[in-house]
């Protein structure tokens, strides 16, 4: 059998923050984020509103201020208050997978919550951000999953779970 080649770690977060997007509720940006530490999920995020409140595809719509949407709480914020909700582990020292950079207001989050390495899968309106993280010694790199992984993931989506049981052992006389 051809061995089965294992993603990166980075191409492996990378896309469990996709799908975690697919869970936003504000069509303006739909974002996804996973807080790790040393290589294990904090938490996740996405954008969306507070517990309980209305959502921006519900009949409230968005609530826009100065252009932007402010009803939604961004990805990489849920991803630090709900390390904080849950109690867990220290955010201090982590990485987060984040399927765009930060905006400047996220950034600074991540900064006092201790994130030292933001993986994005692409600029979010505002290159400064770079600037901004070296400044806070937090590393940044913008990761492009390889051609292989992307194929490889359509494969196993496209692939159903198969009952595999096993084989009855009691003795056939
Ligand atoms: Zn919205
Ligand atoms: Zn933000």
């Amino acid at each position: 059998m051809p061995t089965i080649q294992r993603p990166s770690w980075d191409d492996y977060f990378m896309s469990i923050a996709k799908i975690v997007a697919t869970r936003s509720t504000c069509d303006r940006l739909r974002a996804g984020a996973v807080l790790v530490k040393n290589n294990r999920i904090i938490s996740t995020g996405y954008n969306g509103a507070p517990p309980g409140m209305p959502h921006c595809d519900g009949a409230a719509g968005h609530k826009m201020e100065e252009g932007h949407c402010i009803r939604t709480v961004h990805a990489e914020e849920n991803c630090i208050l709900q390390a904080a909700a849950l109690g867990g582990l220290s955010t201090m020292g982590s990485t987060i997978y984040t399927t765009y950079a930060p905006c400047y207001h996220c950034f600074k989050k991540l900064a006092v919550g201790g994130v030292k390495r933001i993986v994005a899968g692409a600029i979010y309106r505002d290159p400064s951000i770079k600037e901004a993280c070296e400044q806070a010694g937090i590393g940044l790199d913008i990761h492009q999953p390889s051609d292989e992984w992307l194929a490889r993931l359509a494969e196993v989506f496209a692939a159903p779970i198969e009952e595999k049981l096993v084989p009855d052992q009691t003795p056939s006389n």
